[in-house]
Parts: C-alpha cells; sequence; structure tokens
C-alpha cells in the first residue's frame, strides 16, 4: 500500500495546503550532489516574487520558484 494514500485518506485535506513546497536541498551539477541552497530573491513581480535557489559551495544557480502572492482584492 502507498503510504500518500494513507496520509490522504486520514488528513482529508490537500497536499499543498497542509505542506507549502520550500526547498532546502537541491542538486547541484557542478558539485555533483545534493546541496544545501541560499534563496535569493531576484524579481518582484505583480504575480508574485520570484527568487532563485544558490548552491552554498559554488553560488550555481540550481532552481529558481515563484512565490505567488495570493491577493484577490488587488485584483480590480
Ligand atoms: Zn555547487
Amino acid at each position: 500500500m502507498d503510504p500518500r494514500d494513507y496520509t490522504r485518506s486520514a488528513g482529508g485535506q490537500p497536499p499543498d495546503a497542509y505542506r507549502e513546497f520550500d526547498a532546502t536541498e537541491l542538486y547541484c551539477p557542478n558539485c555533483r550532489e545534493a546541496v544545501p541552497v541560499r534563496k535569493h530573491l531576484l524579481l518582484v513581480l505583480p504575480e508574485g516574487d520570484k527568487y532563485e535557489y544558490r548552491c552554498v559551495y559554488c553560488a550555481a544557480s540550481v532552481g529558481t520558484k515563484m512565490d505567488h502572492q495570493r491577493n484577490p482584492s488587488l485584483i480590480l
């Protein structure tokens, strides 16, 4: 049995609401392993903030993430 199925049926809540994705380790192609990353604010856009994840060892960019700000009141 898949343990994720058990969690879903037991909690009764969507997984997205339960745990927000926030990476602390990502694969770095330079270091060739999963490395701790630092989160840098890259861009501030009307639809949200864009973050870049960088390897703490070699400072290579290993990923980006959009933090969508859900402010329906701003959409007029
Ligand atoms: Zn690295």
